[in-house]
């Protein structure tokens, strides 16, 4: 691999602290501490994603670039580093945080000039490591790595993995936070992104009053990430502050779409270029509820549940809107920008469902058709993706029992199977208003639809089976992950087995990463 191309122009832009000290601390004033990755003696290739490494300008994977992977015997070119961001968590402002598990190689320039920043998770402490170790474990590896290219390949803006591997080290870890901590094996992921700056970068500025940092912060952003930015003074800073929402706002139409549930929408998960940002106990739906969320340690408010997503989006901008405020000075520009967010999201995404439907345009009295659709989805308790997957082979005389075989989780009795023929029928009708022909509604269907989804059970069997040594599970789901809008493997494409409906790592999940 061309690591010797690997540069930090982030570290040459701002104040750090150059003292390479991994004690945990606050540290004001500067934007990253440098640190080095803890280093580990046995390293194992697990996974590798050769087509990146290219794209990016890393090329192609040699043995001896084993010890890379995981962040041992750096060269002199990588000066590593940790950014200090802050957040607020389930609501609440959280102070500092920042890169406690991540620790940043730099960035790299393709032939073409993209550049995209490299970082290692799960390669040791940082000062921003909060009394936890700074390692991850197989489970949360894999989940991220698979994911985040599950997302890519889905067309879902994302961070991306570049590579799997053991430490050869064993970390301890609470699954259930039950007082039960065991040894699993750890891992790292090297996982790449055009930047992996988020609303917590700015509101750790803004937080500290430390106004020019904040400016630099934003000026940087905008020359790097948006050049479409070309306004100047404070005008730019507002530019910045609507492009952000836009952005937010269509990844929120996107996790829609495809039914993903982030689990954990702390502003220091949200990323400043409308990225997917950290898979943690995150989940693909499998039946479609509005109130599901993944993530255990969530249950009480499901303040982070799939429906919630497109407020909570809301929710996190007004935080990064007070923190812009220092640059911007209009209470009301971000307040009606703010608004907007909501009008433009609920637009959006009716439009977006209108294409998982075939239908040409949001037309009068298509709201009331989605609502009459949730209930149903909800009532039925149908899956999500398998629902959209049997709407492009309906036919008028079509056995609705037989077509929507094994898209249910419970028994559908005949009241139900006569409420899901009352929608079907109402669903024809309002076909019948399209505009376009029957082929480019079933060819939209198509395209806006996954037929494969990497679904926690899928993702629970293959970290079972990694675990064993076999590797076989792992190479089925990445090819079919690469192919979402294709059925490659029928086994991979049913509903949730029932066994499933309960074990923890796939109903629910825990933050213990
Ligand atoms: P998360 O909820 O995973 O986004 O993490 C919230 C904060 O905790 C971030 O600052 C992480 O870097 C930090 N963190 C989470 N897990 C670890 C860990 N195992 N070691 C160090 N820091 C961690
Ligand atoms: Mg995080």
């Amino acid at each position: 691999m061309n690591i010797e191309r690997i540069r930090q122009p982030f570290i040459e832009n701002f104040p750090g602290d150059f003292s390479n000290n991994p004690m945990q601390r606050n540290t004001p004033k500067v934007l990253f501490a440098t640190i080095k990755p803890a280093g580990f003696d046995k390293p194992e290739l697990i996974a590798f994603n050769e087509v990146l490494s290219e794209e990016i300008g890393l090329g192609k994977f040699q043995e001896k670039d084993l010890d890379f992977l995981v962040g041992n015997n750096l060269p002199e070119n990588i000066q590593t580093y940790a950014t200090a961001y802050a957040g607020h968590q389930f609501g609440n402002w959280a102070g500092q945080l920042g890169d406690g598990r991540a620790i940043l190689a730099g960035e790299i320039t393709n032939d073409a000039g993209k550049k995209t920043e490299i970082q290692w998770k799960g390669a040791g402490a940082t000062p921003y490591s909060r009394h936890a170790d700074g390692r991850a474990v197989l489970r949360s590896s894999v989940r991220e790595y698979l994911m985040s290219e599950a997302m890519y390949h889905l067309g879902v803006p994302t961070t991306r993995a570049l590579s799997l591997a053991f430490t050869g080290e064993n970390v301890m870890r609470d699954i259930m936070y039950s007082g039960n901590p065991q040894l699993e094996k750890g891992a790292v992921v090297i996982r790449t992104a055009e930047s992996f700056l988020r609303f917590g970068h700015f509101e750790l500025m803004s937080a500290q009053r430390e106004y020019n940092n904040l400016q630099e912060l934003a000026d940087f952003t905008i020359e790097n990430y948006y050049p479409e930015i070309t306004s100047t003074d404070s005008l730019k800073y507002k530019d910045f502050f609507e492009n952000i929402c836009t952005r937010t706002a269509d990844l929120m139409v996107e996790w829609f779409r495809v039914g993903f549930v982030h689990g954990v929408m702390n502003t220091d998960n949200m990323s400043v270029l409308g990225l997917t940002i950290d898979y943690g106990p995150y989940s693909m739906m499998d039946e479609y509820d509005l109130n599901f969320t993944p993530n255990t340690t969530d249950l009480p408010g499901r303040r982070y549940a799939f429906g919630k997503q497109g407020q909570i989006a809301q929710w996190n901008l007004w935080q990064l809107a007070n923190a812009l405020h220092p640059l911007i000075k209009d209470e009301k520009f971000l307040e009606n920008t703010l608004n907007n967010f909501g009008t433009y999201f609920w637009e959006s995404h009716d439009q977006m469902l209108c294409k998982k439907f075939g239908l040409d345009q949001l037309r009068k009295g298509d709201e009331d058709f989605f609502t009459s659709w949730q209930g149903l989805m909800q009532e039925l308790k149908l899956d999500y993706t398998l629902f959209f997957s049997r709407l492009e082979s309906l036919a008028p005389d079509s056995d609705l029992k037989e077509q929507f075989k094994d898209v249910s989780y419970i028994h559908l009795n005949e009241e139900m199977l006569a409420k899901l023929s009352h929608f079907i029928t109402t669903y024809e009708a309002r076909l019948a208003l399209n505009s376009i022909s029957k082929e480019d509604s079933v060819t939209m269907i198509k395209k806006t639809n996954p037929k494969f989804i990497l679904r926690n059970y899928l993702l629970y069997e293959c970290i079972e089976e990694i675990n064993t040594g076999k590797r076989e599970m792992l190479e089925k789901l990445t090819k079919a992950l690469e192919n979402p809008y294709q059925e490659l493997y029928s086994e991979f494409s049913g509903k949730r087995p029932s066994g499933y409906d309960d074990t923890a790592g796939c109903s629910t999940l825990s933050c213990s990463s």
